[in-house]
């Protein structure tokens, strides 16, 4: 554990410029190029248990745990002899495997799905849910809230058109209107807009897709009974309901579905995506559902889907090993890590004085500098001060705590995070609180 870090990063910088000269903002997500925080995104040669280590030697305790799969902590023994028999045998052959069988039976065991098809990404996860529920329904229009990722599917990268229960338009160049132009984007937690929406388009509505718990706009929970009520107005309008939990999904229980977990109601997804944890660090997602919708996918009905490298065994063995050691304990080690860094950076930020919020779902939290709250829709969580944020980030890397690159993302824990790690986090936050009041923006 260094005591002191310097804040230049040699070869980091070194490795940027060569990025970008190859790669467009030198990386190839978005999100990792630091410019929500100014500065070099540190380049990382190796990583174990909850650590770090970056191409100029300097350790980190990780908070971003790859954006949500390494629940288990970095190079866990176990799943990396698994993962290196599995690859012993071969990589990929086109054919089915019996550790996808293994996964997919993991999976429908855990979660309310009856019937799961892999792919390899969040992304391609969402897109092919859209499409069977388009398929199975005959119809078009998708609902989303505002503030909630799905990958970058072109028809829900849409922001809100002009009004409640008007169709969108393109959130980015490159996608055409007429891709938007079927995509209804909602406030979250806003049962007046969904009800709107049916009213006036609820014969169009193929399906409303929702994270289970959205923790890309930072952690947002639904209000009690949300993802019920959503789930009861698809019913009633013929629409399927699909729940993402791309990023909740084992992370937040080991039963794999935050969202069924929350619900008191007996209500059920339709259709559930799944991703990162459940790839256990290797590409691999997955979405599933009611049987009788499943079936509605090639080559069993004429909804067409595929990939490749889809059900991948050396990625499904990763998966399967880590869903299987995901005990009851880890998800109790995790809550109780992040029940210790939220008190403590919550503390921390109270005695510097800076205005925050802190909300969480399960184990996966978030902290917006912003006074006010709770936060409940994406206009709340954008009145983050961001520059304060970039100096608690900051400040934090500078004491090796590698927190994400932005204000708008979840903390992550894994079951590697152990008391010198803990330590590591509460030695860090008084300073880098400090460094947030003196860079806040203008009077709160
Ligand atoms: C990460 C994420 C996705 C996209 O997954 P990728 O593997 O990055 O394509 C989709 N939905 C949610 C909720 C996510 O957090």
């Amino acid at each position: 554990m260094p005591d002191v870090v310097p804040t230049s990063a040699p070869r980091s910088e070194e490795l940027f410029a060569r990025a970008r000269a190859v790669t467009p903002g030198g990386v190839n997500s978005p999100v990792r190029a630091f410019n929500a925080v100014g500065g070099t995104p540190r380049f990382i040669r190796s990583a174990s248990g909850a650590w770090l280590t970056d191409v100029d030697g300097r350790e980190y305790v990780d908070l971003i745990c790859s954006w949500g799969p390494m629940l288990l902590g970095h190079a866990h023994p176990e799943v990396l002899a698994e993962v290196e028999a599995a690859v012993r045998r071969g990589t990929s052959y086109g054919t089915p495997t019996e550790p996808e069988v293994e996964l997919a039976e993991e999976i429908v065991a855990r979660t309310s799905v009856e019937r799961v098809r892999f792919v390899s990404s969040g992304t391609e996860a969402t897109m092919s849910a859209i499409r069977l529920a388009r398929g199975a329904t005959g119809r078009d229009v998708v609902v989303k809230f505002a503030g909630c990722y799905h990958g970058h599917v072109d028809s829900l990268l849409a922001s809100a058109g002009s009004g409640l229960a008007t169709f969108s338009v393109p959130g980015t160049p490159g996608v055409p209107e007429s891709s938007t132009a079927l995509t209804l984007v909602l406030p979250y937690n806003d049962r007046g807009a969904v009800e709107a929406a049916f009213a006036d388009h609820g014969d169009r509505i193929a399906c409303v897709i929702t994270e289970a718990a959205p923790g890309n706009m930072g952690v947002v929970p639904p209000e009690p009974g949300f993802n019920g009520f959503l789930a009861e107005t698809c019913r009633r309008h013929g629409a399927l309901f699909i729940s993402d939990e791309v990023m909740t999904g084992f992370r937040v229980t080991r039963t794999g579905q935050w969202g069924l977990d929350g619900a008191v109601e007996g209500w059920r997804p339709d259709l559930v995506t799944f991703g990162k944890v459940m790839g256990g660090g290797f590409p691999a997602a997955a979405f599933g559902g009611r049987a009788d919708l499943m079936a509605q996918l090639s080559p069993e009905g004429p909804v067409y889907q595929a990939g490749t490298l889809s059900g991948n065994p050396v990625a499904t063995t990763a998966g399967l090993t880590t869903l299987r050691l995901a005990t009851d304990e880890v998800y109790a080690h995790l809550g109780s890590v992040a029940d210790t860094l939220k008190t403590a950076a919550s503390d921390a930020l109270s005695v510097a004085g800076v205005p925050h919020v802190v909300q969480a779902t399960g184990t996966m939290f978030s902290i917006f500098l912003l006074d006010g709250g709770p936060v409940r829709d994406f206009d709340d969580a954008s009145r983050t001060d961001s520059a304060a944020y970039a100096a608690f980030f900051h400040a934090m890397l500078d004491a090796g705590v590698h927190l994400p690159p932005s204000a708008y993302e979840a903390w992550f824990v894994s079951a590697a995070h152990d008391d010198r790690a803990v330590q590591t986090v509460l030695d860090a936050l008084p300073g880098a609180a400090r460094a947030a009041a003196a860079a806040q923006e203008g009077p709160a």
